[in-house]
């Protein structure tokens, strides 16, 4: 299926098409679970402590505990890489109720199925950064707890396939005119010179390359505010940009059939990548966290 040697099942470490779930795994039936996805850069795991508190805050609100430490799981994620070669990579980790049978309660003593795998990171292509991509607008179908990474991803899947039917790559989401986040990133806009993110709160997922662009706006005196946007500002964006651990900064320059600001990716995203690569180059020297 993928390039892939071998993937991590409860506690083993088995060949893709040996790891198997049982069809009465909640996450199976009922999308009872949560995930993370964690890039790699030459071998470096980015981030990795707010992914993990991520984890742990996804983990919380569903009323499971981490089955790991950090130490644990920094183990379980560099083995699985190690099998892959050097090439930049992403790990996803899902973690579910376990299995039992089928009611909605909670099964009171369900051990959880833990399983993660490594892949190479496909960076979007380079057409796509030189260029931008074009992204439409869409209603925000999903519940009200979007702060939690859940693998029940129906309605994000829904968005983003009628995103691709208009020829877009991403749906930017609205809830009461205002926008919530990506189908599956977070967005930002500029304003003149100042950029502006929808604050935190239970409609987005708290993305760590979001908190990191902002984190390197601010260390570089960038005025940079987690403030509700507009359908209205969103139109007169000078520019707009997705942010995601596999997508990192990728312009917007076309919104529901019309170009963004001059249509053209801008000056302010060519910063603000150049700053962040220039981060990444740092991580991965050693010299940044
Ligand atoms: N929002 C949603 C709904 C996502 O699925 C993702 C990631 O795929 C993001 C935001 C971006 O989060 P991160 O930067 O942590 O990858």
């Amino acid at each position: 299926m993928m390039n892939m040697q071998q993937v991590f099942l409860n506690g083993e470490f088995l060949p893709p098409d040996q790891a198997k779930v049982s069809v009465f795994d909640r996450g199976f039936v009922f999308g009872d679970g949560v995930y993370e996805v964690i890039p790699a850069f030459s071998g470096r795991l980015f981030r990795l402590p707010q992914h993990l508190a991520r984890l742990e805050s996804s983990l919380a609100a569903i009323r499971m505990r981490n089955p790991y430490g950090v130490a644990e799981w920094d183990a379980i994620f560099t083995r699985l890489m190690q099998a892959n070669g050097t090439a930049d990579q992403s790990i996803y980790l899902q973690i579910t109720r376990g299995v039992a049978p089928r009611d909605h309660a909670f099964p009171p003593n369900a051990t959880p199925t833990v399983f993660a795998y490594a892949q190479p990171l496909k960076y979007p292509p380079a057409e796509q950064l030189a260029e931008g991509v074009a992204a439409v607008t869409a209603e925000d179908i999903r519940w009200r707890r979007c702060d939690i990474k859940a693998i029940a991803l129906l309605a994000n899947a829904l968005l983003r396939q009628q995103a691709i039917d208009q020829g877009a790559v991403e749906a930017i989401l609205m809830r009461d005119d205002f926008v919530t986040e990506g189908a599956a990133s977070n967005i930002f806009i500029v304003r003149g010179d100042r950029l502006i993110t929808p604050p935190k709160g239970p409609f987005i997922l708290p993305g760590v390359t979001r908190d990191l662009v902002v984190e390197i706006a601010r260390a570089h005196k960038i005025d940079c505010d987690e403030l509700p946007v507009s359908a209205e500002m969103l139109r007169a964006a000078d520019e707009i940009w997705l942010t995601s651990s596999t997508k990192e900064i990728l312009p917007i320059t076309r919104l529901d059939g019309r170009p963004v600001g001059g249509g053209r990716p801008g000056p302010w995203h060519a910063r603000l990548f150049a700053l962040y690569k220039e981060y990444k180059r740092a991580f991965i020297a050693g010299q940044a966290n």
